[in-house]
């Protein structure tokens, strides 16, 4: 099936609004497999819009417009379409009478152009709003689809989520598998290396890395019959696993913030933590877990140190585990960004200390980048030695 995006809005041609609601859009098809071959904007105006329409309807399949839905004179989306498919407005009551107890429940009296939101071409189907007043519809015509949304993504994002994805995925005989491995440690280009002969080979599974954040997530993608059982991806994924071993924390999209608390949760293990120029963010992404304050047990930023090496690392790691009487001690000391000189050599210090074992684990690194880079990718590091730790120690 390959689609057609077309944004009614005068805003959007004047530069006022950036397209966003195409570049979701994209997104989402290109998950199911629908291939996107055109974006088109129109203005306001019905005899360009009708233009536009007729050439999207000759080329596309399938049809998504966003805007023009709403109350107002220039909101003509329905009425142009209904003109192109050659169907009448039908009143479609049950939206009257959402429309009507919507405006009952906000105390505002409705007014005429609020019920021209309850007209539909006949015969469409009426997608409800969760979030606003304009519902979309689906219009099947002459083996195409049409589909119109609501131009305010805070309402046309649910709409495509709760009603044109599962429309379309029944629509279509065959189901698209993703398999998402994030990983931690390796930069994308040293990930594309070590894949690059099943990157070459691909075949069934296509094979894609993205980076984000010091941080690579291989998507593996299949594309099959419905009924089809079979996992497409399982047989890639288990060499790929092979190759990168513990440098993958997680399958799908739990972070690894996520993984690390729930292996500190899942094992009771308990642990405290001192920060410098993270200034609290570890402490923070931390105590975003659900249920994280049965095992954090402190969080401290000081710059007490002014020595900055391996051992005071340790030792600060040692002192908070002793005072805090937690299984782990972690610190994360280190330079803030200067601001002057990017090529300096500044360092990070990573230490976790165990009570059990008597371990430690400590890392030094070069600090790169601006002071919110240096904060995330120590951040991420200093998550990455718990959940390393503690999934060597437990199995
Ligand atoms: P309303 O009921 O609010 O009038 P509508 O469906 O008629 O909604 P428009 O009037 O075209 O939609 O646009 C309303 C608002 O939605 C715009 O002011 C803009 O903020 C946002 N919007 C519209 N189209 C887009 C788009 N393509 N991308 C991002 N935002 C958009
Ligand atoms: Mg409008």
């Amino acid at each position: 099936m390959n689609a057609e995006i077309l944004a009614v809005g005068t805003e959007l041609l004047m530069g006022q609004i950036v397209n966003s609601n195409a570049q979701y859009i994209s997104k989402r098809l290109q998950d199911i497999g629908v291939n996107v071959y055109f974006h088109s904007v129109v203005g306001d105006n019905p005899a360009r819009l009708r233009g536009v329409l007729n050439i999207a309807l000759q080329r596309s399949d399938l049809v998504i417009m966003t805007g023009g839905l709403g109350p107002t004179q220039d909101d003509l989306t329905k009425e142009t379409v209904a003109e192109i498919v050659g169907r009448k407005l039908v009143l479609h009551t049950e939206t009257l009478e959402d429309i009507a107890a919507l405006f009952r429940r906000a105390g505002w009296t409705m007014t005429d152009n609020n019920r021209k939101q309850a007209y539909f071409p006949e015969g469409c189907i009426v997608l409800k709003n969760s979030h606003g007043t304009a519902p979309g519809c689906i219009i099947e015509t002459d083996g195409k689809i049409l589909i119109m949304l609501p131009g305010p993504p805070s309402e046309m994002k649910p709409m495509f989520e709760q009603s044109v994805m599962p429309y379309l995925e029944q629509k279509s005989p065959h189901k698209i598998v993703s398999t998402y491995l994030n990983i931690f440690g390796l930069g994308e280009s040293a990930v594309e290396n070590m894949l690059m002969d099943l990157i070459v080979q691909q075949k069934d599974t296509t094979i894609a890395t993205y980076a984000t954040d010091g941080q690579v997530t291989v998507r593996l993608t299949s594309k099959c019959k419905k009924d089809n059982p079979e996992d497409l991806n399982a047989g890639v994924e288990k060499e790929i696993r092979k190759r990168l071993g513990d440098r993958i924390y997680s399958t799908g999209n739990s972070s690894l913030a996520e993984v690390a608390g729930k292996l500190l949760l899942e094992t009771n293990t308990t642990i405290s933590i001192v920060e410098s120029f993270t200034g609290g963010l570890l402490a923070c992404v931390l105590s975003k877990i659900p249920g994280i304050s049965r095992v954090f047990k402190q969080g401290l930023i000081s710059y007490a140190n002014r020595r900055l090496d391996k051992e005071t690392a340790i030792q600060t790691a040692q002192d908070i585990m002793k005072i805090s009487g937690s299984d782990l001690g972690l610190a994360i000391l280190g330079h803030h960004d200067s601001g002057e000189n990017h090529n300096k050599d500044e360092y990070a210090y990573i230490a976790l200390v165990t009570r059990e074992q008597n371990q430690v684990r400590c890392l030094e690194y070069k600090l790169v980048g601006d002071e919110q880079r240096r904060r995330n990718r120590s951040v991420l590091q200093a998550l990455d030695i718990v959940r390393t730790y503690i999934q060597e120690n437990t199995d």
